[in-house]
């Protein structure tokens, strides 16, 4: 179920929708270093891992200060991309969470072919949600909202498991993994 979302075009508008609202947020917020009004310089980007996204669709919202004397440019917070990462957020948490949770079926070399994501990649993602995703303030923030069933050493595969456990469906368990993740908002 989850490799298949992957290639779920549903999935992606539900996420343009979130991140339409995180940029709204954003913008009515003001520039974070100066608080002058934000104006939007959005610009395209495709990433990896998933279905090619339509333009409207693959647009990365950005804000640029108003202020002459600022002018610094504010990136929203996403659950579509991950960071300056150049695949998809939803494609690292499953392609992750795969791996961890049946390495037999989803073996590292599988992934590669099925993903066209190389091995050190796979190695970089996993590597992150073990020694720095742990220690992030959001995780901290999020960790006592959460059943201690989630543990650490099993990031992100064990946060997946217990959204599909809690949610109606694979779908919403990854957008809220995804929320979760870009804001430190625990829906469940
Ligand atoms: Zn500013």
């Amino acid at each position: 179920m989850l490799p298949e979302l992957l290639q779920s075009p549903d999935l992606f508008h539900l996420l343009h929708r979130i991140d339409i609202d995180l940029a709204d947020q954003q913008q009515k917020a003001g520039c974070p270093f100066c608080g002058s009004t934000l104006h939007y310089s959005n610009y395209q980007r495709q990433p990896r891992g998933g279905p090619p996204l339509a333009d409207e669709l693959s647009i990365r919202f950005s804000l640029c200060c108003s202020n002459e004397k600022c002018r610094r440019r504010t990136l929203p917070k996403s659950t579509i991309f991950m960071g300056r990462r150049v695949y998809f957020g939803a494609a690292i948490l499953i392609i992750t969470t795969l791996n961890q949770n049946m390495p037999q079926e989803y073996s590292k070399n599988l992934l590669v072919q099925l993903f066209e994501v190389n091995r050190k990649t796979i190695n970089n993602w996993l590597a992150y949600f073990r020694e720095i995703f742990p220690k992030t303030e959001i995780w901290k923030t999020v960790r006592g909202l959460i059943g201690c069933e989630v543990e650490n050493q099993n990031l992100p595969e064990s946060l997946v498991k217990h959204y599909c456990e809690h949610s109606r469906s694979p779908e919403s368990a990854i957008l809220n993994c995804l929320g979760l993740l870009s804001t430190g908002l625990a829906a469940v």
